[in-house]
């Protein structure tokens, strides 16, 4: 009930962080990876994929051109073959206090975060229903995205995330009769990009986050594999609009 073989799933944020390391996850069960990012050249971890007997491409896209993101995965679809399953797990943000925030930050969080994921979700959904195949949608929202992210300081993020959960319980009651399931995942604090570089800029930082967590420690990318490849797959067939939170246990 895991497998994923010949199943095509898009993923944004494809270059690195959480997106790609849930691109080898879903590869090694059989996938074929269409990766978007914003980076003009493909991670070498996707060429890599290949010798495992998938087909992985990269695509070059912005998330927040509603026409640029369409053609892309329009043509993904052409060269694939079909969308199976979408996600969108491209996001950005910024930790500064509230009344801080530039009208552009704003802008530019919610306009990856929440944005972004509206037209990714739309235009895989999109296809999935021309295609008469059903599929799979697994948002990324995050531990902030149920209860904030003090002692960090990211309104608009918290915001963005908040705004994907409500998103995923709509999307799934609307694409339900096309046999379409969107569920979400919302991590704690993994070590990505994201996190790390505000690690290494702010000593103690690290210690100061993971303190309100039950593990006392950051996650890493591939403890959330489990819960990726459960939502992605028919092991998951009776659940949609739903969030599995994986924050190593608030306290
Ligand atoms: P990351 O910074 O390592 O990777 C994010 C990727 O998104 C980058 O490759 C970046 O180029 C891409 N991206 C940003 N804006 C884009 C755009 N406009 N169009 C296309 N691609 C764009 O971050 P990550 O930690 O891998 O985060 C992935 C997702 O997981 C995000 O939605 C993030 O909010 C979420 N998340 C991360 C954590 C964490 O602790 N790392 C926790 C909870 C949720």
């Amino acid at each position: 009930r895991f497998a994923l073989k010949n199943k095509t799933i898009v993923i944004t944020g494809g270059a690195r962080g959480l997106g790609l390391s849930f691109a080898s996850a879903l590869a090694e069960a059989g996938a074929n990876i269409a990766a978007i990012d914003l980076d003009d050249s493909p991670p070498d971890e996707l060429g890599k994929l290949q010798a495992i007997g998938v087909k992985a491409k990269y695509y070059t896209a912005n998330v927040r051109d509603y026409d640029g993101l369409r053609n892309t995965i329009e043509e993904i679809a052409r060269e694939f073959g079909s969308i199976d399953g979408c996600i969108p797990a491209a996001g950005i943000m910024r930790d500064k206090p509230f009344l801080e925030h530039t009208a552009k930050d704003i802008n530019d969080v919610l306009g990856v975060n929440i944005v972004g994921v509206m037209y990714t979700v739309q235009h895989c959904a999109a296809q999935m229903v021309k295609q008469k195949t059903g599929g799979n949608i697994v948002c990324i929202s995050s531990a902030a995205g149920h209860h904030g992210c003090a002692p960090m300081t990211c309104a608009a993020y918290v915001a963005s995330k908040h705004a994907v959960l409500g998103l995923v319980k709509q999307v799934a009651g609307e694409l339900a009769e096309h046999g379409i399931r969107c569920n979400s995942i919302s991590p704690g604090i993994m070590r990505t990009d994201m996190l790390t570089k505000m690690f290494e800029a702010t000593p103690g930082r690290e210690e100061l986050l993971t303190s309100g967590c039950m593990l006392k420690r950051v996650g890493e990318p591939d403890e959330l594999h489990g819960a990726m490849l459960y939502l992605m797959s028919d092991a998951s067939s009776y659940m949609t609009g739903n969030d599995i939170l994986v924050n190593g246990g608030k306290l």
